[in-house]
């Protein structure tokens, strides 16, 4: 669906649902004179209440579900994931449709933002600027790797010296 007829329903719905809430309000009026009007006039007040908060709920989420607001947030997102992501996890994690997150990495790409690489099936984005790459200890001589923490600047296992580099 698209984002004017979703605007247009969210907007008629808040106003059935003021008009829900006014026509309740005037039935309580004359419910003060014959109390037979009381029920419904509840009811309608809390039909159109409730009317009212959801409608508005929706309308105040299209309006945050712009694209440049979905993009500077899947952006945010991929930093959180060390520049990967797939659809899926854009969809589970803002909450927002698929055709919403594929939109929005289509424009990243088309931006240069990240890029899309098939795995295994499955659409990864990958970030190149908010990649981490790790640093290891690395031997020069026989190419054992060992994590940066590793004590001294000696392979334990030949001898050779460690370098620190970019974990490939
Ligand atoms: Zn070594």
């Amino acid at each position: 669906m698209n984002r004017a007829f979703l605007y247009f329903t969210a907007i008629v719905l808040v106003i059935v649902a003021a008009g829900l809430l006014f026509i309740g309000l005037a039935f309580l009026i004359v419910a003060a004179k014959s109390p037979g009007d009381l029920l419904p006039a509840l009811a309608m007040l809390a039909v159109g209440g409730v009317l009212l908060g959801w409608s508005l709920g929706k309308l105040k989420a299209l309006a945050a579900a712009t694209p440049d607001n979905i993009d500077t947030q899947v952006d945010a997102l991929a930093a959180s994931h060390g520049g990967e992501l797939t659809i899926a996890e854009v969809v589970g994690e803002l909450g927002i449709s698929q055709a919403d997150a594929q939109g929005s990495l289509h424009r990243l790409v088309s931006r240069g933002v990240c890029r899309s690489e098939p795995r295994n099936g499955t659409e990864f984005y990958i970030f190149a600027g908010l990649k981490q790459t790790m640093k290891v200890k690395k031997c020069g001589y026989c190419g054992n790797v060992y994590p940066v923490a590793q004590a001294g600047r000696q392979c334990p296992s030949c001898g050779g010296n460690l370098d620190i580099v970019d974990q490939e």
